[in-house]
């Protein structure tokens, strides 16, 4: 029985437990990515205490940093989470029964679930066809198979600028095709987008989107636009990277009853409890993530999650200031 299971190994869960850790909680963790969302970051700025450095070596770094500490990483996606009843007359807790995709159970007092947001799809024909054929949800993880071919990147926030900022250094020539009538990512991103379009190494088509992926069958050729471009209505291209946001992943947590807002974020409180006791969220999948979508306010969630999680196996009461 672990006093706390932390599901997701990005930067909420990680910093969960660091946390956790130092709370003397035994605490495991279990994910699939190494670093989450922020894995797709090739460069990454805002990072204290990093001048420049990737989320690959980044999410390295923090594992060594929970391992030393203690925790132990497992890579396996959870599947389903079960509450089981123990006896514990002082604190009256349910424990938690967390079953993985690979076989393994594990039992936990206390559960911190960072898992993040999934990739949004455009449900668009050809879309899933070509996945892997030339359609990437993730920049970073395969665009250097992309070198010296045409792409294009789907979306105008910061995966979409950065992405083709990124894919900018391989390709021949990365398009970004966005809905609206200007980018709406970081001015630090659109400033080296600029100096990419200058080079004629990128180009932006404004006000538009993509109906259709097309493909010979076995890989993918273009894309159809809803409106034409340079007298055209379709854009060859031998890659599709399609950065329009993620949706929060909470499918672990609705057979358990936990709220969520109507835009499926799971609802928690400052003290990033849920209405399950026992039972904290941390990072993309919270309400509260959403003023500012970025690794330092999930690490800072995750931070608290842990906190709370402690307070609560001590039968204290959240929140209270804890010492060092
Ligand atoms: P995001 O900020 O949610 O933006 C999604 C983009 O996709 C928007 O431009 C949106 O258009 C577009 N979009 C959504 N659905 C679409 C559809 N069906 N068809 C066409 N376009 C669609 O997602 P994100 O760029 O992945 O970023 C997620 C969060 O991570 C953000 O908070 C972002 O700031 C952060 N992030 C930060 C960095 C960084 O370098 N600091 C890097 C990556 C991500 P509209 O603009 O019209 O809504």
């Amino acid at each position: 029985m672990f006093d706390l299971i932390i599901i997701g190994i990005g930067p909420a869960g990680l910093m969960a437990s660091i946390y956790a850790s130092r709370y003397k909680l035994n605490n495991l963790l279990i994910g699939e990515v190494l670093a989450g969302e922020l894995s797709k970051g090739a460069k990454i700025e805002n990072l204290p205490g990093f001048i420049s450095t990737s989320g690959l070596e980044w999410g390295e770094k923090m594992k060594e940093q929970v391992e030393k500490l203690g925790a132990k990483v497992i890579y396996d996606r959870v599947g389903r989470i079960e509450k089981l009843k123990i006896k514990n007359e002082k604190l009256k807790i349910t424990a938690f029964l967390v079953k993985t995709e690979a076989g393994k159970e594990y039992k936990a007092k206390t559960l911190i679930v960072a898992t993040g947001s999934e990739r949004r799809k455009l449900n668009i024909p050809g879309e899933k066809d070509y996945l892997g054929k030339g359609v990437s949800y993730c920049t970073t993880c395969d665009i250097p198979f992309f070198r010296n071919k045409m792409v294009t990147m789907i979306g105008g926030s910061d995966s979409a600028v950065s992405g083709a900022v990124h894919a900018a250094e391989f390709t021949k020539k990365v398009y970004i095709i966005y809905r609206r009538d200007q980018l709406r990512a970081e001015p630090v991103w659109i400033e080296e987008w600029r100096e990419i379009e200058k080079k004629g190494k990128g180009e932006t088509v404004y006000g538009t989107n993509i109906t259709e992926i097309l493909g010979d069958g076995n890989k993918v050729t273009g894309v159809k636009l809803d409106k034409t471009y340079n007298g055209k209505d379709k854009l060859d291209l031998d890659g599709v990277f399609i950065e329009v946001g993620g949706v929060p992943g909470t499918s672990l947590l609705k057979p358990l009853g936990i709220n969520l807002t109507e835009t499926g974020y799971v609802q928690v409180n400052d003290a990033m409890e849920t209405n399950l006791p026992g039972l904290y969220a941390a990072g993309d999948i919270t309400d509260k993530s959403i003023v500012l979508v970025q690794a330092i306010t999930a690490m800072a969630q995750g931070a608290i999650g842990a906190a709370s999680a402690y307070k609560y196996l001590k039968g204290e009461k959240a929140p209270q200031i804890l010492g060092v």
